[in-house]
């Protein structure tokens, strides 16, 4: 194992991030590549982490003063063997290599666990959405598809949102493509309803989170009735997160953004919910902004230097890290714990750090991560895919049911390979094992390529 890891380390040694999700997936699937020798012969690991394609580019655009502005752009093709390249595209200043690799990587394992035929992939750009207006953001959006289009297609590579590109990103990106390819296709999915977007969409990735905790719950014959929950970030998948957990009887007290948190103890009911949806999504501001209207609530600004975050040190049941990677450490693990949070799913990427995944681990906590807990959302985009295929629509009833009986069935999944490899309710093992052979099976089918 250590020989593949240091083969990443070194060929890109700056890469963090991207070390960080592949050492804990070779970590896991040790027994497996014991078990299975012709996958070391096949050299399984070593194509695994090496991204099918990396597409980098030019992004340059005018902002409204007629200044001109020049950002990056990336498209991570990782992993083909089970379908198109599948996975969000992010706007953020952080975005680089590291970022989009380890997205990447944590897509192929997690496409696999969905059971759909999803390749994976992942890209986006360090533009920053905040602060633009509408035009600036479509201008970026047009110049950004001007290049990704010759690289993308709906049987070939089909993005869709992330962070910071949520429903009109799509909407900009999708209207330059279509203008550029002369055809309208499922090439993005996470489009607006009225043009191809498939219901339940926008709510997939924190619904299904919120499902893959109750199923966690169940093996100790409980449910999110009456249950506490602390849940980060405001945007898609934070918002719809605590929607689920509302609608199920759960009570939520925090939401966050990059500027803060806030702790309301009384709980974020669903009037304070749709006060937050329009903040977010419309009028694009801080969350800070919550305790104006709800003055009862507090606000606590982030601290930089602060070696922990106090969002993750108030009373509790369950936790729903939603915002972005390694937004719990060590010290936030132990706080959870502390305050008697038994129960973690992931709603964001890789929002756990080693040592903190360790603490949950060791402590046997039920313990959801990312790969598995928020795969509704590429679940979807999926069948997002099967109506624009088919060309119809289904009811937000009908798909909910398949998002619920997905999400019960990585969780089961996750279970079943947790025992195999005997350590039953680890659903970190049990994730990276499945995820890991499905896509290795069909690697191991297709010849080196
Ligand atoms: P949004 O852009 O809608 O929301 C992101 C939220 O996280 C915002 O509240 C944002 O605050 C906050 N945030 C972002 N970066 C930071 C940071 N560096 N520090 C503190 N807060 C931060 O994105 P999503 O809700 O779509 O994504 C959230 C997470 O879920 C990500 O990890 C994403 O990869 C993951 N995910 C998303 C899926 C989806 O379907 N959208 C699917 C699977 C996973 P601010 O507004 O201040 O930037």
């Amino acid at each position: 194992m250590g020989s593949n890891l240091d083969v990443v380390l070194d060929r890109d040694p700056h890469e963090l991030e991207f070390h960080q999700a592949v050492g804990e997936v070779l970590d896991s699937i040790e027994p497996v590549l014991e078990r299975n020798p012709h996958y070391r012969h096949a050299k399984i690991v070593e194509r695994i982490v090496e991204p099918e394609r990396v597409i980098m580019f030019r992004v340059p655009w005018v902002d409204d003063q007629g200044q001109t502005h020049v950002n990056r752009g990336f498209r991570i093709e990782m992993n083909s063997a089970l379908g198109p390249y599948k996975g969000g595209l992010r706007f953020h200043p952080s975005v680089n290599l590291s970022i989009l690799k380890f997205l990447a990587f944590e897509q192929t394992f997690k496409n696999a666990l969905t059971t759909l035929p999803l390749g994976a992939g992942k890209g986006g750009s360090d533009f920053d959405p905040k602060g633009k207006t509408d035009v600036e953001v479509m201008r970026f959006c047009q110049s950004f598809m001007a290049e990704l289009f010759r690289h993308i297609g709906h049987n070939t590579d089909v993005p869709a949102g992330d962070i910071g590109v949520g429903g009109r990103e799509i909407g900009f990106l999708f209207g330059m493509y279509k203008k550029l390819k002369n055809e309208f296709t499922g090439v993005l999915t996470g489009k607006s309803l009225n043009w191809g977007g498939s219901l339940i969409r926008p709510e997939a990735t924190g619904y299904g989170a919120v499902y893959f905790a109750n199923e966690m719950l169940k093996t100790r014959d409980d449910s999110i009735e009456g249950k506490t929950c602390l849940v980060s970030g405001s945007g898609n998948v934070a918002q719809f997160a605590t929607e689920k957990l509302l609608e199920l009887g759960g009570k939520v007290v925090t939401l966050s953004d990059s500027g803060g948190y806030i702790f309301d103890e009384a709980g974020i009911n669903e009037e304070k919910l749709k006060f937050v949806k329009i903040l977010k999504n419309y009028k694009r501001g801080r969350i800070s902004e919550y305790i104006e209207k709800y003055p009862e609530a507090v606000y606590t600004p982030a601290d930089g230097r602060d070696a922990h975050n106090p969002l993750w040190d108030h009373n509790a049941d369950c936790a729903f890290p939603c915002a972005t990677e390694n937004e719990i450490n060590d010290i936030d693990a132990q706080n959870l714990i502390n305050n008697g949070v038994y129960l973690v799913s992931e709603g964001a990427n890789m929002p756990t750090t080693q040592a903190g995944v360790d603490i949950f681990l060791e402590n046997k906590l039920l313990y959801g991560p990312g790969k598995a807990a928020n795969a509704g959302g590429v679940a979807v985009s999926g069948l997002e895919m099967s109506q624009n295929s088919m060309r119809v629509k289904w009811t937000r009833e009908e798909v909910d049911a398949q998002l619920k009986r997905i999400m019960t069935n990585i969780h089961s999944t996750c279970l079943a390979f947790s025992e195999e490899y005997h350590v039953p309710g680890n659903y970190v093992v049990g994730a990276n094992i499945a995820g890991f052979v499905k896509v290795a099976e069909a690697m191991i089918d297709q010849g080196v390529v």
